[in-house]
């Protein structure tokens, strides 16, 4: 039996790993599980999947969660110190899918097991890529990629190395937006942009589609993960996503990778590999589907895709200080205290105002300047908000 963990168990890539475990009860042994404040279904979780632990982030909510699980021998626990804790409960195979930057500390701690970890969390990439990859060097640990275009490029490049390839092609629905006259942009509301063409996700990454925040992050993440020269590296819109990645060989050859937007898919890839094993997907027939569509993206429309380039020419911390800034603009954006093109001016301004702090961005690789980087990005998008807002 492999013992699993689950970070981020409650939310939409957490629950799609739950239905793939739960179709094999035999297969595994669940050794954790965590979430935010949805106790009730983080508790019916850890009860239906016999868990040894449930975590959740709040620890206001601990008394709701010893309640829900009060004599079912399940241990309940919570805040931050805990998930790291039950990071380092053996597992064989872990899930990382936190939302933000609070996946960051839970993976590298799962990382010194040496065991494997699935990576859905991005932002561990993109605010600390460098560490990650060391930590996993060190510990032996595999990571496999769970980002649908990540999961896909790995499964193109299967038996090739990313040093012969000449690129990598990540596709983008284009998010709620894609159609809309640039000008209405700035007036589009969170409601609007929390919702996806094709995809059911969480909240905030279905918003970050919307201003493709969420490619510029996956940038980011497959130069880190892949280690691919930034110029490698394109996007081109897909409104069908259905193919999700392709990667292009030295001899112009390229390997795309269909399948349907389902993030089972993806997760399947990485709870089965290096086989491959059937998975409660739907199957694609393309005669039915008839046509596939791509685009380039405009840069008018989407500044992200710059900054994500600005960020990967600079280097450094700077991953950490635009994941930071980001999440601080989105959670305004969210509570409608920033117009929905603002984000993108805040982030750029954190950047330019990071690169000023002496010492900041080219600061050591490690844990400590990877979090001060990112809490002062924090305070700076902030008091850039509230500015905005009040002054
Ligand atoms: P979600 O919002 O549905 O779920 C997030 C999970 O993290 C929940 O369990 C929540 O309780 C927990 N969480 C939130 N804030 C936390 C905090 N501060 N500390 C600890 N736990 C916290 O998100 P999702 O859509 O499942 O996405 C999870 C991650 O996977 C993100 O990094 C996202 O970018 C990535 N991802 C998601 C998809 C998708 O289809 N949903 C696809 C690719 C990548
Ligand atoms: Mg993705």
């Amino acid at each position: 039996m492999r013992r699993i963990t689950i970070f981020g168990a409650t939310g939409s890539v957490g629950q799609s790993t739950l239905d793939l475990i739960g179709r094999d009860p035999q297969a595994y042994r669940v050794v954790a599980l965590t979430g935010g404040q949805n106790v009730t279904q983080l508790a019916r979780d850890a009860i239906r999947f016999r868990a040894e632990l449930a975590v959740t982030a709040h620890d206001a909510c601990l008394p709701a969660l010893r309640d829900a699980l009060a004599g079912t021998g399940i241990e309940a626990a919570a805040g931050a110190a805990a998930l790291t804790e039950a990071a380092a409960r053996p597992a064989d195979w872990t899930m990382s899918a936190i939302v933000g930057a609070a996946g960051l500390a839970p993976g590298l701690a799962a990382l010194k097991q040496g065991r494997t970890l699935a990576l859905a969390n991005k932002e561990t990439l993109v605010a600390a890529g460098a560490l990650v990859m060391r930590e996993a060097a060190t510990s032996g640990a595999t990571i496999l990629p769970v980002d649908s275009e990540h999961s896909a490029v790995f499964q193109c490049l299967a038996g090739g190395e990313p040093a012969e390839v000449e690129r990598l092609i990540i596709t983008a629905s284009g998010g709620a937006f894609r159609d809309w006259p640039v000008e209405r942009l700035a007036r589009a509301t969170p409601a609007q942009a929390a919702t996806h063409p094709n995809w059911t996700m969480g909240q905030r990454i279905t918003i970050d589609s919307a201003s493709m925040f969420n490619k510029a992050l996956e940038v980011i993440e497959a130069r880190e993960f892949f280690g691919i020269a930034p110029e490698r590296i394109e996007v081109l819109i897909h409104p069908e996503s259905l193919v999700h990645a392709l990667v292009g060989h030295a001899d112009g050859a390229l390997m795309a990778h269909l399948g349907p937007p389902d993030m089972r898919h993806a997760i399947g890839y990485a709870l089965n590999w290096p086989r491959r094993a059937p998975l409660p997907v739907a199957r694609l027939d393309l005669g039915t589907i008839g046509q596939l569509t791509f685009r380039t993206p405009d840069p008018a429309r989407y500044p992200a895709l710059d900054l994500a380039r600005q960020v990967m020419a600079r280097g450094g911390l700077s991953g950490a200080v635009f994941n930071a800034a980001k999440e601080i603009a989105l959670d305004a954006f969210i509570a409608g205290r920033l117009g929905f093109t603002a984000m993108s001016d805040i982030v750029a301004r954190v950047l330019d105002r990071a690169e000023a702090e002496p010492g900041l961005i080219d600061a050591a690789f490690d844990l400590d300047n990877v979090l001060r980087a990112d809490q002062m990005s924090r305070n700076w998008a902030q008091a850039q908000i509230d500015g905005r807002v009040y002054g």
